[in-house]
C-alpha cells in the first residue's frame, strides 16, 4: 500500500486534509482483550479520561463496549455525561449495564447531574463521601459510589489523616453502596521502584480497616507488574491505545495510531541559506526541503525542532528547522523526487515510527502525544 493510497481512500474530505489521523478500532479491541488476558479473572476497566486520551470518545467508547468493558473511568462529570449518551447511543444491548466512573470527584459537578445521567463519583475526600452521603439521603436510596484513598501519590484520594478518620467511624459511609475502593500507582511504569511495593502494603494495609469492598490499584503498566496488583478491577488506559506499558521491554500492545501528514512544496535550498524561524537549520551543501501541512498547533510539538524524524516508505527523513504553527519541513534530499513530491503523504506516527518513538524525540511520554492530537486532523476510523 503506498502512502498515498494509504491515505486518500477517495473521500473528498481526505483529499483536502493537510494531514490524516487513522485510528485503528479493531487495535483497541485486540489491546482490550490482550489486557484481559493477563488479568485473568480481574474485571478489565476502560479509562477514557481526555477524549479517550485523544483518539475520540465518540468512537473508542463503543468499541470498548463492543470488545465487553462494562466499568469506565472519566476525568471529569462533563466526559462522563457525554460518555453515557454516547454508549446509549451506540445502540448494544450492554450498553445500559456500562457503569460510570468519575475520578475528579462529587466536586466535579452537582449530585443531581450525576444521578440524571446514572453516573458515580470516585470519592477523594471526606468532604466528598460526606457530600454523596447527603446526596443518597435526599435521593431516598443507597448510590453507589468508589472511594479513592492516596497510598503515596499524594495527588487525589484520602490522605492518611482522613482515612485515620473514616477507618475509626464507618458510618461516615451510611447510604453508600461501596463498589470498590481504589488506589493509584506512581511509578508502575518502573518496576524495580521501591515505591510499587510500599504503595501495595500501604493499600492491603488500608483496606483492612474499611468497610469490604473489590480492589482496583493498577493502571496499565500496574497490570504488568504481576498478579499481586491485580485485584478485583484493573483500570488500563493509555494501553488500550498502544502506547507501550512496559518501558524498556518489547510492546505487548498493539499500535492503534498512524498520523500522515501531507508534502505541500519541495525546494531546492544550498549553503549557506537556512530553514525556518530562528533560521536554525544551516544546509551544507544542496540539500531538498519537503514542507509538511503539521505544526506545533496540531500537537506536533515544538520540541521536535531539528529532533524529529518521519518516514517515506521505508526512508526515514529528519525535521530541519523549527516546527511552526501549521508547517514543519523535512530534509528529503536522500529520498527520490518521485517518493517526495507535493501531495504526497509522509508518515509522522506509523509502522516505523510509534508513538512511544515520536514522545522519545519530543522529550515527554506517549500520553502526551496522545492527548495533544490536533483537532484539524482528517480522521479516519477503518474498523468499528
Ligand atoms: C489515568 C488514570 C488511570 C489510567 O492510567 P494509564 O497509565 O493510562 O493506564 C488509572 N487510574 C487513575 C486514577 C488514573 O488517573
Amino acid at each position: 500500500m503506498s502512502p498515498s493510497e494509504a491515505a486518500g481512500n477517495g473521500d473528498p474530505a481526505a483529499a483536502r486534509a493537510g494531514a490524516i489521523l487513522t485510528v485503528d478500532l479493531a487495535a483497541v479491541q485486540a489491546n482490550y482483550r490482550r489486557l484481559k488476558r493477563e488479568l485473568g479473572a480481574t474485571e478489565c476497566a476502560a479509562v477514557v479520561k481526555a477524549d479517550a486520551y485523544g483518539l475520540g470518545l465518540e468512537r473508542v467508547g463503543p468499541a470498548l463496549l463492543r470488545a465487553g468493558a462494562r466499568t469506565f473511568f472519566t476525568a471529569q462529570l462533563d466526559e462522563a455525561i457525554a460518555l453515557r449518551r454516547i454508549l446509549a447511543e451506540a445502540g448494544v444491548d450492554e450498553s445500559p449495564k456500562a457503569t460510570i466512573f468519575v475520578l475528579n470527584g462529587v466536586v466535579a459537578g452537582p449530585a443531581e447531574d450525576f444521578l440524571a445521567h446514572a453516573v458515580y463519583p470516585v470519592l477523594n475526600s471526606l468532604g466528598e463521601i460526606d457530600a454523596w452521603r447527603d446526596a443518597a439521603e435526599a435521593a431516598g436510596r443507597a448510590l453507589p459510589a468508589a472511594l479513592h484513598v492516596d497510598t503515596g501519590m499524594n495527588r487525589l484520594g484520602l490522605p492518611q489523616a482522613e482515612l485515620d478518620a473514616l477507618a475509626a467511624d464507618h458510618a461516615r459511609l451510611a447510604g453508600l453502596e461501596l463498589r470498590f475502593v481504589m488506589s493509584h500507582l506512581a511509578c508502575a511504569d518502573t518496576p524495580e521502584h521501591p515505591l510499587n511495593a510500599a504503595q501495595l502494603a500501604a493499600y492491603t494495609a488500608a483496606r483492612a480497616r474499611l468497610p469490604h469492598a473489590p480492589a482496583s490499584l493498577a493502571n496499565s503498566s500496574g497490570i504488568f507488574l504481576g498478579q499481586a496488583y491485580h485485584f478485583e478491577l484493573a483500570r488500563p488506559g493509555v494501553a488500550l491505545y498502544g502506547v507501550n506499558p512496559t518501558p524498556g521491554r518489547p510492546n505487548p500492545m498493539t499500535q492503534v495510531v498512524r498520523l500522515q501528514g501531507r508534502i505541500l512544496q519541495v525546494r531546492d535550498v544550498d549553503a549557506p541559506q537556512t530553514v525556518g524561524y530562528g533560521a536554525t537549520h544551516r544546509a551544507t551543501g544542496p540539500t531538498r526541503i519537503a514542507t509538511v501541512a503539521v505544526g506545533y498547533a496540531d500537537g506536533y510539538l515544538r520540541s521536535l525542532s531539528n529532533r524529529g524524524s518521519a518516514w517515506i516508505g521505508d526512508h526515514r527523513v529528519s525535521v530541519v528547522g523549527r516546527v511552526s504553527m501549521d508547517l514543519i519541513t523535512l530534509d528529503v534530499t536522500a529520498v527520490s523526487r518521485e517518493a517526495a513530491r507535493p501531495g504526497t503523504f509522509v508518515d509522522l506516527i506509523g509502522p516505523e515510527q510509534g508513538v512511544d518513538a515520536l514522545a522519545e524525540a519530543a522529550g515527554t511520554v506517549g500520553y502526551e502525544i496522545l492527548t495533544a492530537l490536533g483537532r484539524r486532523y482528517h480522521r479516519v476510523y477503518p474498523s468499528g
